[in-house]
């Protein structure tokens, strides 16, 4: 379709007011070139091996070409960041190139890193090589774990420089400037619908929230508006939930929960400062802006998005006028949410038919995973050697390599885990299914291989000095997380010590 003459249709940073969106054309980049693609993704939205490699595919993907008869756009969006509202923020380095439909489904191209928009605010609107490759690695690994995500078509480099305050001898330090092409069936944020109302806008909360449904959600068939609402604000919780439960399953720490990187599908969406727990630590954050009262814990996940979705409901309200909807829904979140965590404990324990007591054994493994530091994939994974016939010294001794610091395993902490070993081994006894059953349902929740952070940097290391090779290594392991895969057994290992405490960076 023609665009509409619109005064506005430039990048200029401003408030945008009594819209979504303002069209904005991705910038020119300088020497764009193609890093990763990712195959599946791109089967996804029709494109072939062959066409990943064609002209146009770079040109596109990297913003130097719109597409004939397209419009691309950055959203305009608000949120509370860090539980503060933080008024408009909109996608400052997102644009969105345009949406397709391909076997029935919806899929919305979106450029990370492609230029300034109206809602760049005081930043570039670029992103930089190290948090590109995270990005575009991770989103791909929490696919194939099987977590909801947003997915990553590609990877380029701009040929842009990037200036990033991070100072080597007191100098500016450039980085290579980076772009990833991310899809999903939309964008939306709970900051979409937040905007529109603490503005006041309700005509245009309810054109987009019924855009939404109509798309989206188009399962919810109501008689009537108000129900029509609250059943999408319940589909949106139980998504969020189902979210949430399987960050905690494979031990994912997103990082920046605020209400504008909550994904209104229920995706894990805005791979920045996120992390993978390596040792089992509840209050761990990968975030370091976030080290005083971190919010952000892997711990406090479920809460935080009970939070987010409470802010998600305050601004459906003026839509429904009536709370009580509304509230039941956040009010049954957390009883589910334990149910349902109890459940996926169970099973990454292997556990198939659940008992009262169980509880008191999740809860006794949570307390015991901290009394000295310990892997928890290596853990959880290493469960699947244990027979049940064994003793508990024998269980215990297949999941030893997990600790980091074995000389701390001894006395009351010793007693303690051979005690827990002994309740777990008596518990297994009590079921049905064989080792070997058992062994088979476990490794389909229990990652053999997860991003951990050092190697996301290894990869970044190697991609800093031309070489990609690690992040198409990382990225053909992560597609199997749950098989063997004796080539890459390198990567089913406890993090190095040399990369003890480094966290990745989300600019
Ligand atoms: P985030 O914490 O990554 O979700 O970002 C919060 C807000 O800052 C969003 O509105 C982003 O679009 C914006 N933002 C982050 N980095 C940049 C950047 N380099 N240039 C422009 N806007 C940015
Ligand atoms: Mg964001
Ligand atoms: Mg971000």
């Amino acid at each position: 379709a023609e665009l509409p003459e619109d005064p506005l249709n430039t990048n200029e940073t401003r408030q945008v007011l009594n819209t979504c969106f303002s069209y904005v054309n991705p910038r020119i980049p300088a020497d764009p070139k193609l890093i990763h693609a990712s195959e599946a993704v791109a089967e996804l939205i029709g494109l072939s091996p062959k066409d990943i490699q064609s002209e146009s595919f770079l040109n596109v993907f990297s913003g130097k070409e719109i597409l004939p008869t397209t419009h691309p756009y950055a959203m305009c969006y608000a949120g509370h960041q860090f539980g503060n509202w933080a008024g408009q923020l909109g996608d400052g380095r997102a644009i969105n190139l345009t949406e397709i439909e391909h076997n029935d489904q919806f899929y919305t191209l979106q450029l990370k890193g492609a230029g300034k928009t109206p809602y760049s605010r005081t930043a570039d609107g670029l992103a930089v090589l190290r948090s590109s490759i995270r990005e575009h690695l991770c989103s791909e690994a929490m696919f194939y774990l099987g977590v909801p995500t947003t997915r990553s078509l590609a990877l380029l480099l701009s040929g842009d420089e990037v200036l990033r305050d991070k100072l080597y001898d007191g100098n500016p330090a450039y980085e290579k400037g980076a772009i990833v092409c991310r899809v999903a069936p939309s964008f939306i944020r709970f900051g979409s619908f937040e905007m529109l109302t603490a503005r006041n806008e309700l005509k245009n909360l309810k054109s987009f929230t019924d855009y939404t449904i109509k798309y989206y959600y188009p399962e919810i068939k109501e008689e009537d508006d108000k129900k029509t609402y609250i059943q999408f604000f319940k589909a949106v919780a139980d998504k969020t939930r189902k979210m949430i439960l399987n960050w905690q399953r494979v031990g994912f720490v997103h990082g920046v929960m605020n209400t504008d990187n909550m994904s209104i599908h229920g995706l894990t969406i805005d791979f920045g400062p996120y992390g993978w727990l390596e040792d089992y630590d509840p209050n761990w954050t990968p975030n370091t802006t976030d080290n005083q009262h971190k919010r952000y814990r892997f711990g406090n996940q479920a809460n935080v998005a009970k939070w987010n979705l409470f802010q998600l409901a305050n601004a459906l309200y003026p839509l429904i006028n009536e709370a009580e909807g509304l509230e039941s829904i956040l009010e049954s979140f957390s009883d589910l949410y334990d149910e349902e965590y109890k459940e996926m404990m169970l099973n990454k324990l292997g556990i198939s038919t659940p008992k009262e007591t169980d509880s008191k054994i999740i809860s006794d493994l949570e307390t015991n995973l901290q009394l000295s530091e310990t892997d928890m994939t290596l853990f959880f994974r290493n469960l699947n050697k244990i027979k049940k016939e064994e003793s508990n010294e024998q269980a215990f001794a297949h999941i030893q390599e997990a600790f980091y610091k074995p000389e701390e395993i001894k006395g009351a902490v010793l007693n303690t885990w051979l005690e827990w070993f002994s309740v777990y081994l008596t518990r297994l006894n009590t079921e049905k299914l064989s080792n070997d059953e058992r062994a088979a349902n476990q490794n389909k929740v229990n990652p053999k291989y997860v991003l951990r952070n050092y190697m996301a940097q290894l990869s970044i290391d190697a991609a800093d000095e031309g070489n990609y090779s690690l992040v198409d290594e990382l990225h053909q392991l992560l597609k199997n997380p749950y098989d063997e895969q004796p080539e890459y057994e390198k990567w089913f290992a406890k993090r190095p010590d040399w990369a003890r405490d480094k966290v990745g960076c989300s600019m």
